[in-house]
């Protein structure tokens, strides 16, 4: 994988360089404090993976999901007492939504991977900012120390978890990067100002309604987790600025919930499930453009 640390070799010479032109700079004017460049290294175009396939209407107005698979490639994810691997069960799951989705016609749909392939967190969600998505959802499978444990659980990004289970998980789920030995966390969130806040919130907010719309829907149909909806520090999450959530489907340490998630029956109706709870989420959000005052009479 290409390294995108800030600092690459081949800018350490501009930096020096820019810094000791300031330095002279600023001992040639008494009064002007010293000022330093920092150049930061972005990813070269070789650097930029290539964008999946968009599926569904080729309507560019047409609201975009993109689902995005947990793990893959050398990263397996959590496993299974009958050897179930996460990564196998995400990528099936994503496909049966992205399947869902394209039957009723009415959203366009991309996968972040649609083969076992890897991607670290960030171009997960890079894919989605690059596409221009309305939605992301990224899919797994839980795992606890706990057989007992299962059900569903849809998480929205916090910058503090809503309980030490939802920690662990998030601490978890980003360790997917350090096995690529890439860290590119937090990265190139600097920027802080009051309309970035509020811009976040909002998105918290839509997030938030995402997953109240999924426990909604899935009353009858998915067997959630007692406390279903909850918020996590998700590194997948953190730097996108559309609407995001992360879904746990079940518990691949449960073994009915493992054997449910290996059952293609079993996915395709939990993915109509929650491809209903994002057509109704997607409906919402252009509601208030269609109510908009010009058009009403
Ligand atoms: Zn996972």
């Amino acid at each position: 994988m290409v390294d995108r640390g800030i600092f690459g070799t081949a800018l350490a010479a501009p930096i020096v360089a820019a810094a000791a032109v300031w330095a002279v700079l600023a001992a040639g004017l008494a009064h002007v404090e010293p000022r330093y460049v920092v150049k930061l290294a972005m990813p070269d175009d070789a650097g930029v993976i290539g964008l999946p396939k968009v599926e569904g209407p080729a309507d560019a107005s047409r609201p975009l999901v993109v689902i995005d698979a947990g793990h893959g490639g050398h990263d397996p994810g959590a496993s299974g007492q009958d050897g179930e691997r996460e990564k196998d069960l995400t990528l099936m799951l994503a496909q049966s939504m992205r399947d869902a989705l394209l039957a009723s016609g009415r959203v366009r749909v991309a996968l972040t991977r649609d083969t076992d392939r890897f991607l670290v967190l960030a171009e997960r969600a890079d894919i989605a900012h690059r596409l221009n998505a309305d939605l992301f959802i990224s899919v797994h499978a839980d795992a606890a120390s706990s057989a007992e444990a299962r059900g569903a659980t849809i998480y929205t990004l916090s910058d503090k978890a809503s309980d030490s289970v939802a920690e662990a998980l998030a601490a978890r789920e980003n360790r997917a990067d350090a096995v690529n030995g890439v860290s590119l966390a937090g990265k190139g969130q600097t920027v802080s100002s009051i309309l970035v806040d509020l811009a976040r919130r909002e998105m918290r907010g839509s997030s938030q309604r995402f997953g109240e719309l999924v426990v909604r829907e899935g009353t009858d149909a998915i067997t959630f987790h007692t406390q279903p909806q909850r918020e996590a520090a998700f590194v997948v999450l953190k730097s996108l600025d559309l609407p995001s959530a992360l879904i746990e489907a079940g518990y691949i340490s449960n073994s009915e919930d493992a054997k449910a998630m290996r059952d293609q029956t079993w996915r395709k109706s939990f993915a109509r499930t929650v491809a209903r709870a994002i057509e109704i989420f997607l409906a919402e959000r252009q509601a208030p453009a269609l109510a908009a005052p010009n058009d009403v009479q």
